[in-house]
């Protein structure tokens, strides 16, 4: 392999229903800012059937190109087709990194695609960066349970990988977009694909991304029990948002552990998160100070997350929260 062959920077658009997920917006944010540190092209990889309206919002988010492989055996995901039709394009172009959304789909997709193409995947990550000069990927993760963060480089294989959680990057939209699309030729047989979709369901079950949430109101170990998050419920609903928690309240049962915030959580931007009798430790901080506007309540003016929030109000949750849901309802 020669590495200097390897050049630009290359992000899966992944799509389901012909509907874009928000984490491959994020990685085109963020793919922008280390094409332009790199010098080199940013392209998308768009892959589906009937997807090609869409390739303009991968333009207008960032991307100097997007690859369109439009073929109906890739309607609906499959490892193999889309593991295939990945590495047939690697080989043909020889991009330097790929990065994928680490999605239920992207973290199967990822492992798959690095052992095809014999290169490395650092999974997972929460911050990426490139050197400049050797155009070495730096991704760092959570290691060791989130006591440490670890920064990986994979130098000697190419492309580099790494799948990013969703919500840790902002998407970018550019207003004069440059951008080219390109349909690719896919050679997929239906013979490549050793699993069939039988059937696609929506699961029953409600279930709340807090990673999409534009309001959360979270609560700690300071609410005190699984019947006094109905108060912090009553307020998200009030608010149109959704209720999370710290690792201390999905730890002792009060709400579901898809609802954390945090380090070893989700990582989410919301425009208002509410933080009611949660403490501040660094590893929920880690998850939630990119919100717009923070508003914590805790009886303790002391604690860490007064320094973090844009509104602090100090008293007892028992008192502060029924007060607080009474005023947005006289709005
Ligand atoms: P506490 O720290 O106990 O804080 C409770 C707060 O409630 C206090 O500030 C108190 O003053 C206030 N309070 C109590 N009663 C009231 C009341 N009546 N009214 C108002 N305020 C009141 N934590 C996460 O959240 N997310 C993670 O992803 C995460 N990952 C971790 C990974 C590792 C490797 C480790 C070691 C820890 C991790 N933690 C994580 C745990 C983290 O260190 C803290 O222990 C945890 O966030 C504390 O939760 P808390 O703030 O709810 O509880």
């Amino acid at each position: 392999m020669n590495i200097a062959d390897y050049k630009g920077i290359w992000v899966f658009a992944e799509q389901r229903n012909g509907e874009l997920q928000k984490v491959a917006l994020e990685l085109l944010g963020e793919g922008r800012k280390l094409a332009d540190k790199l010098g080199v092209k940013l392209t998308a990889l768009l892959l589906g059937e009937n997807v090609g309206n869409i390739a303009d919002v991968l333009g207008k988010h960032g991307a100097d190109e997007v690859l369109v492989a439009d073929n109906p055996l890739l309607k609906n995901y499959t490892t193999d087709g889309y593991t295939k039709v990945i590495c047939d394009l690697v080989h043909e172009r020889k991009p330097g990194i790929l990065f994928i959304g680490a999605s239920f789909i992207g973290r199967d997709l990822g492992p798959r695609v690095s052992a095809r193409l014999q290169t490395g995947l650092t999974a997972d990550c929460t911050a990426l960066d490139v050197e400049a000069e050797s155009g070495t990927l730096l991704a760092t993760r959570p290691a060791f349970g989130g006591n440490l963060m670890a920064t990986i480089a994979c130098e000697a294989h190419r492309p580099q990988m790494a799948t990013v959680r969703p919500g840790v990057f902002a998407k970018v939209e550019t207003e004069n977009a440059d951008y080219k699309v390109e349909n690719v030729e896919v050679k997929l047989e239906a013979s490549d694909i050793r699993t069939e979709v039988v059937e696609v369901f929506k699961e029953v079950k409600d279930i709340v991304d807090i990673s999409e949430a534009k309001v959360i109101v979270s609560g700690g170990r300071g609410v005190g029990s699984a019947e006094n998050f109905a108060k912090l419920q009553e307020l998200a609903d009030e608010l149109g948002g959704a209720v999370a928690g710290s690792r201390a309240a999905i730890e002792a049962g009060w709400i579901d552990k898809s609802l954390q915030v945090g380090q070893t959580g989700k990582t989410v931007r919301p425009n208002i998160y509410i933080a009611c009798g949660i403490s501040g430790a660094i590893q929920h901080v880690a998850g939630m100070q990119d919100s717009d506007v923070i508003i914590a309540i805790n009886k303790d003016e002391s604690a860490p997350i007064m320094s973090v929030a844009d509104y602090a109000i100090v008293g007892d949750l028992n008192k502060v929260l029924p007060e607080f849901i009474a005023q947005v309802k006289e709005l």
